[in-house]
This record gives C-alpha cells, sequence and structure tokens, in this order.
C-alpha cells in the first residue's frame, strides 16, 4: 500500500456506496446459510456467484494469489482461512467471514463472526464486543479526529473485557484498490503517533480482530491462515466507511 491517501471524489464515493452495498448484502445472504454441516467451500461458492450473479467481482479472488472469493476463519483462526470442502461448521463453532465485492471499480470490504448453533456464552460475550469495537471506532471517525482516535476507541473496549488485540494485521484505506494508505490499526503506539487526520473524502475499512486470550499470532504452513498462538477463539467485525462533513457513513450495510 502506498503512503499517499486518495480522497475520492462525489462520483467515486457513489461507486463505493454501490460496491459497499453488494458486498454487505453479500454477508447478509451468507449469514442465512451458516449452519451445522455446510462446508466453508459452499459458503465461498454461493458467495461467487451472489456476487456475480448481482454485477460484481469478488475482491479477494486471486488477490495475491488467494484462492477463495471470501476468507473463512473458524474457531482460533482470526482472518485469511481459506475455504475447504474439508471444513464443515459444526455446533458451537464461531465462523469470521471477510467478504470483498468490486463495483465500477471500487472495492468494499467488510466481515462478520456468525455463531453456528449453541455457542459458549463466553465466545458470544468475544463476537459481541467486538462488534461494539467497531462501533466505538466508529464514534471516532469524525473530520478533524486522527487515525489514532479511531485505534484508541477499540483497543480500551477491548482492554475492558481483558481480551487480545491483533497488532500484525490492521484495517486500511480503501477504494479502487483493496487496500491503500492509510493503516488503521486497533491499538495505538508511540511509534505510530496520532497518524493522519481524518478529512472528507477518505474511505477507510476499520476491522477490529479480538482474542478471547493473548493478542499472540501465528500463520499456518498455508502461508494464509492466521491463528491465535494460544488457541483460543478470536472474533473480526469490518465496515468500510466513508469519512463525510456530516460525519462517518457506513457503506457495508451494518446489521
Ligand atoms: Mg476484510
Ligand atoms: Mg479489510
Amino acid at each position: 500500500m502506498g503512503e499517499h491517501i486518495i480522497i475520492k471524489s462525489e462520483s467515486q464515493h457513489q461507486a463505493m456506496r454501490r460496491a459497499g452495498e453488494l458486498t454487505g448484502r453479500t454477508l447478509n445472504y451468507l449469514s442465512t446459510l451458516v449452519k451445522v454441516g455446510i462446508s466453508t467451500k459452499e459458503l465461498d461458492e454461493a458467495a461467487y456467484e451472489f456476487i456475480k450473479k448481482n454485477g460484481g467481482i469478488p475482491s479477494f479472488l486471486n488477490y495475491d494469489g488467494f484462492p477463495g472469493s471470501i476468507c473463512t476463519s473458524v474457531n482460533e483462526q482470526i482472518v485469511h482461512g481459506i475455504p475447504s470442502k474439508k471444513v464443515r461448521l459444526k455446533d458451537g463453532d464461531i465462523i469470521s467471514v471477510d467478504c470483498g465485492a468490486i463495483v465500477d471499480g471500487f472495492h468494499g470490504d467488510a466481515a462478520r463472526t456468525f455463531l453456528v448453533g449453541e455457542v459458549d456464552p463466553e465466545v458470544v460475550k468475544l463476537v459481541e464486543v467486538t462488534k461494539e469495537c467497531f462501533f466505538k471506532g466508529l464514534e471516532q471517525a469524525k473530520v478533524g479526529s486522527h487515525i489514532s482516535d479511531i485505534s484508541r476507541a477499540i483497543e480500551r473496549h477491548a482492554a475492558e473485557h481483558g481480551y487480545g488485540v491483533v497488532r500484525e494485521l490492521v484495517g486500511h484505506g480503501i477504494g479502487s484498490n483493496l487496500h491503500e494508505a492509510p493503516e488503521v490499526p486497533n491499538f495505538t503506539s508511540v511509534r505510530m503517533g496520532r497518524g493522519p487526520r481524518l478529512v472528507p473524502g477518505m474511505a477507510i475499512a476499520v476491522e477490529p480482530m479480538i482474542n478471547l486470550g493473548t493478542r499472540l499470532i501465528e500463520v499456518l504452513d498455508d502461508g494464509w491462515t492466521c491463528v491465535t498462538a494460544d488457541g483460543k477463539p478470536s472474533a473480526h467485525y469490518e465496515n468500510t466507511i466513508f469519512i463525510t462533513e456530516n460525519g462517518p457513513e457506513v457503506l457495508t450495510n451494518p446489521d
């Protein structure tokens, strides 16, 4: 991702609305398919068909060689899980589905963690708080704020619950590229400082990745799948948002 933050025009804003709308709608559709016994490959195929049928292109398919239209990350998998015929959802699982769609040359990017059957209340809480973290960050996404205001709000809310906040993976600018400047971390640090100031026309993907245990991660031998080092569950919640004078606009249909 380049250093330069690309400010979008009004017509580009409109295109991003269309891309975001399809991305959010695809996730809503997938939520109806998530159940005990379905494979993550079947979810991937359903996402591909849905995006194509509605005039979009899956953002993730072949991105850096990624072999799916969605990322499907189950339980201790944090992000970038590869859809597989061999992975069938079981009662008590959680599955994070990350989805992107291109419409009129612009990307939408969003993720949800879904519950499968009867999930441990401690894990349900993790999923709920991860979503709350996004909305805490969203409240800070005002013109004149800095990126670190979003980061701090997310980090604080997760810390209140004693959860680990993933540091190796971060949110990002988005537009005609899936990943653009600036980085949008879910934590703060002296090294990163306050980050860029938010201005109208910026589009960013805000995506807390929150672990029930420690923040530490590992990458599996497939070179993609990020998992928690302690094997405890992790949740992910993401929306693409557009900064306007009147506040942030969520483009990817939050439920
Ligand atoms: Mg994503
Ligand atoms: Mg993203």
